[in-house]
Order: structure tokens, then sequence, then C-alpha cells
């Protein structure tokens, strides 16, 4: 393509700026909130039959009941010479709570100010909005891409649920992938993430009435509240997250990113009771040079070295149960950790595209937050963080992004996926 051609159609982005806003905004009205899920075939199924349309090949199958992912691949002219391209995408939104004071329908997005509210504007179906928008110019231009192009809309994201597991389980790979989640158009990695359940389980249940025998000189009954026993196990944990702060760093990223939040507690019967059992959900954030069974092993140490201090806890030892599949299945979830390759063949190229769109250099880092890109890095895929909308709005009452921000995006995006999927497979540096 010539550049007058190229310039042509990065304009046309601005011509055609309504039905962009337009996408978007369909994309919004799809009511796709999780918690309570079960809720994204519509909108899937819409999504399904835009990149059909495009001439996408489709892949779609039932994650959950009511959710199925879809992947769409559009086989490149020359896919054996030229590289591959992934767009990973997730199509839930954050839940909206009852009460939460929103100017407006948080599913009938609206325009003010040259801005566009509604749940999912900024985290991330703005991102989707403008990549497949991006897809629909290429295609109306009448280029065929040499290189292959796999386009991902997962479901779970914002449960933990692995909708992009799902994918890279099924062999979905690519040279190079974007995920398009909340950036603010930054090119981003990420720290990890992983839960997990410390239980403290007494082998006996005493009746309130025995507390006295319990902790009192003479009293000679050996047993425990185990409610009492995970105070000590929650301040050991925040000596560990002390230590980790002062020892452990990642470019990237500020000190003490490496926390460890007793997240939510349950124990006890009743108040007749001496509470039999108790347990602590946690939530750990790790560095991109760390993994999830590193972090648990360490945690599981550090513990079990403070229940050896304990009288009562060294002879009825806390268990653990890590990671999980879904906060709403299964209590529970992993966010793998994203290290990116400045240097990486992709990732200057998006960086370039960008400078180019947006007149300044692209800021390179780590998201403070997790996305499905762990999952493609895991994976073996080459992978970086690249999408609109600002953090502080993903998850916000008025969640909004900047109609402006999304146009420049969709220009990055369709000049980006033209030049990747340009690019020989030798001629790139890694
Ligand atoms: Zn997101």
């Amino acid at each position: 393509m010539t550049e007058t051609a190229l310039t042509s159609l990065l304009e046309q982005v601005d011509e055609r700026k309504s039905e962009l806003i337009e996408l978007a905004s369909t994309l919004i009205r799809f009511k796709t909130p999780s918690p309570p899920a079960r809720n994204t075939e519509e909108a899937q199924a819409f999504i399904s039959t835009y990149l059909k349309d495009l001439g996408f090949s489709i892949d779609k199958w039932d994650v959950y009941e009511g959710d199925p992912n879809v992947v769409g691949v559009l086989s490149g002219s020359n896919s054996n010479e030229y590289k591959s391209l992934l767009i990973n995408g997730h199509i839930d939104v954050a839940s909206v709570e009852e009460g939460e004071q929103w100017d407006q329908d948080p599913f009938s997005p609206i325009i003010k100010e040259n801005t566009l509210y509604g749940r999912g504007a900024a985290d991330m179906k703005g991102g989707l909005a403008g990549s497949l928008f991006a897809i629909k110019l290429l295609k109306e231009a009448g280029i065929a891409l040499p290189g292959k192009l796999t386009f991902q809309s997962v479901i779970g994201e914002e449960v933990g649920e692995a909708g992009t597991l799902e994918c890279c389980k099924k062999g979905y790979e690519a040279d190079f992938a974007v995920v398009v989640d909340t950036s603010n158009c930054q090119i981003q990695g990420q720290g990890g993430v992983i839960t997990g359940w410390i239980t403290i389980q007494s082998p006996q249940t005493f009746h309130d009435a025995n507390r006295r025998s319990m902790i009192h000189a003479g009293g000679g009954l050996f047993g425990a509240s185990a409610i009492e026993k995970m105070t000590k196990i929650i301040q050991g944990l925040k000596e560990l997250e002390q230590h980790w702060a002062v020892t452990k760093a990642y470019p990237g990223f500020p000190a003490g990113m490496t926390t460890i939040n007793p997240a939510v507690i349950e124990g006890g019967r009743h108040a007749a009771f001496v509470a039999d059992r108790c347990a602590l959900w946690i939530t750990v954030h790790f560095y991109p040079n760390e993994n999830h069974e590193e972090i648990a092993k360490e945690i599981e140490e550090h513990i079990l070295n403070v229940a050896k201090a304990d009288p009562w806890l060294c002879e009825n030892q806390p268990t653990f149960r890590w990671g999980g599949s879904s906060m709403i299945e299964d209590r529970g979830e992993i966010f793998p950790s994203l290290a990116i390759d400045e240097n990486h063949a992709g990732l200057r190229t998006l960086a370039n595209v960008h400078s180019d769109v947006f007149q300044e250099k692209v800021t390179i880092g780590m998201s403070p937050t997790v996305t499905d890109g762990g999952w493609l890095g895991q994976a073996g895929i080459p992978t970086v963080i690249y999408g609109p909308g600002k953090l502080e709005h993903a998850h916000a009452v008025n969640e909004q992004l900047s109609i402006d921000e999304l146009v420049q995006f969709t220009k990055v995006m369709t000049k980006f996926i033209y030049d990747w999927c340009h690019t020989r497979k030798e001629d790139a540096q890694s």
C-alpha cells in the first residue's frame, strides 16, 4: 500500500468516527456484567457475525453455558512467509452494584463532551470496537493480509475465568499478540496474581462454656479458637509482605507491589461455640520474574514456620488451597505475570506506529493490574497489553472513554495490523 493510500485509510477513521462510536455503543448495550456472568451469548454472536462478514472462519464454543468464547481466524494469503498476529479482548465487564450513582443507565451509552459513557467503555469494549473497526477498514480497502490474523473475544476475565486459557489450550498462537485491554494506549506487561485460602481447623469442637478451661491457668483443656489463631497467620503474612517489599524489586514497578491482601475471612459457627474453623482468602501479587508456584511455596513455608512457633498450631497446622478457575465458581483465580521484551520486533513495530499516529513516543511499562496477557505469555506467545481507556475509569461509576483516544487507538491498530502482517518472518529480528 502506498503512503497516500495508507493516509487516506487512517483519515477514514476520522470520517467514519460515528460508525466507530456506534460499534462501541452497540457492544456496551449488550449487558455482559460478571458477576453474575453467563450472559455473553448475544454479544459473542454479534462479534462472531461481524468477523464472519469480514471473511474470518469462526470457532465459537461454550466455556460455561451462556458464556461462549469466539475465535476468528483470517488465514493470510502467504502465512508461511509472513508474521501472524493475535488480538485478544474480553467481552465481560465489571458488575454494576445496587445503588451506584450513575448519571445514566450504565448499559445505555451516551456521548457527552467528546466522551463515551457506559459500563465497559474503558474496560474494554472500546478496545474491542477499535480493533474490530480497524480490521473492517482494511478489509473494505481490499487489502489481503499475507500474515494470519486471529481475533479472540473471550469471556470471564473479570472474575478470573480463563476464557483466554481455553483458547491457548486449543492451540491458538501467533508470532505476536496484543491484548487490547485498558492501558491508556501505553505498551505494558504485568505482574501476576494468585489467590489462596488458608484454613485452620480444630480436630474438636467445643461449647463456648469451655473457653475458661482452654485459656486460663489450670484449665487443662488443650484447645484453641481458630479465629484467634488466624490472627497470628495474618500477622505472619504481613511480616512476609513487608520483607518482600524491602527485598524484591522489578523495573517498571514501584517498590512493594508484591502485596498479600487478607481479603475475606470466614470462621466460627455461632456464638455458643468456640470457633473450630477459620478460613482466610488472600490475594497475592508477584513480579514478572516470579511464578505462582514459587510464590505459593514461599508463603506456605513462612506460614508453617509461624505455626511451628505456636504450641497449638504446630499440632494443628494450617492448610492451603491455591488458585482456582473462577472467583464465582470455586472462589479462586490465577493470572500469570507477563514480562515484555522491548526489543521484540512486534513491540518495536507497534511503538513506531504509535509514534506516527500520536506524534509522541509511546510509554512502555508495567500495568498495575492484571489482564489475560499473562495466559498468552505463558503459552509462549510474545505479548503486550495496549488498549484505550484509563484504569481509573475501569470498573468505576460513570465509566468513560475519550473519543479522541478511541479514534487514535483505531488508527494505530489499522496501521499496526497492516504493518505486522506484512512483515516477512525472516525480516523480523527476533
Ligand atoms: Zn479488562
